[in-house]
């Protein structure tokens, strides 16, 4: 007699990866365009982090500029042997990109989006990580996320974690001033 399982199973929702987010021009424009940084001294601030197709590990390169970095992100994109690439800030927070108009005030503020980034990916679903500067979903992970092997945890507070760079929903997240 077949045995059948009724045991539900977990749907998974992946949030976009830059393949994905590639398909939108006004992403691919913003993640050309050079970004605005403090006038300050930073010791490489952005890393590249890319999720090797076979699910053999992760390359990474800190670079000490946007264009080494952005170049970095290219040649591991066109190598075809990544499933997904981020550029991440590790010094500066960006706030989600067409995140201009407000209304309101108060507890009834709300934010629209500038029209050329409505449509792109679904903000219920997933919220802008700060440092990723993509959309992500913030879950608790388990000590086993690649970003936080190497980091202690000293608090349970907040344990809501970007699936991709590991920084702290409350640190990173981009809903707590929508
Ligand atoms: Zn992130």
């Amino acid at each position: 007699m077949a045995v059948t399982s009724s045991a539900p199973t977990v749907a998974t929702v992946h949030p976009p990866c830059l393949h994905d987010l590639l398909s939108f021009d006004v992403y691919r424009k913003y993640l050309r365009t050079i970004p605005i940084m403090p006038n300050v001294p930073l010791v490489n601030p952005w890393q590249v982090w890319g999720r090797k197709a076979d699910n053999s590990g992760w390359a990474s390169k800190c670079c000490q500029d946007y264009p080494q970095a952005f170049g970095v992100l290219k040649k591991l994109y066109t190598s075809h042997q990544y499933s997904d690439i981020a550029l991440v800030s590790r010094s500066v927070l960006f706030i989600e990109p067409g995140k201009r108009i407000w209304h309101g005030k108060g507890a009834n503020a709300y934010v629209e989006f500038t029209p050329e980034f409505l449509g792109c990916w679904d903000r219920h679903q997933f919220e802008w990580c700060k440092r990723c500067r993509r959309p992500t979903t913030f879950e608790k992970y388990p000590i086993t996320h690649r970003a936080l092997r190497k980091a202690p945890v000293l608090s349970e507070d907040n344990p809501l974690r970007c699936y991709y760079c590991g920084a702290r929903q409350s640190f990173a997240g981009d809903n707590n001033d929508r």
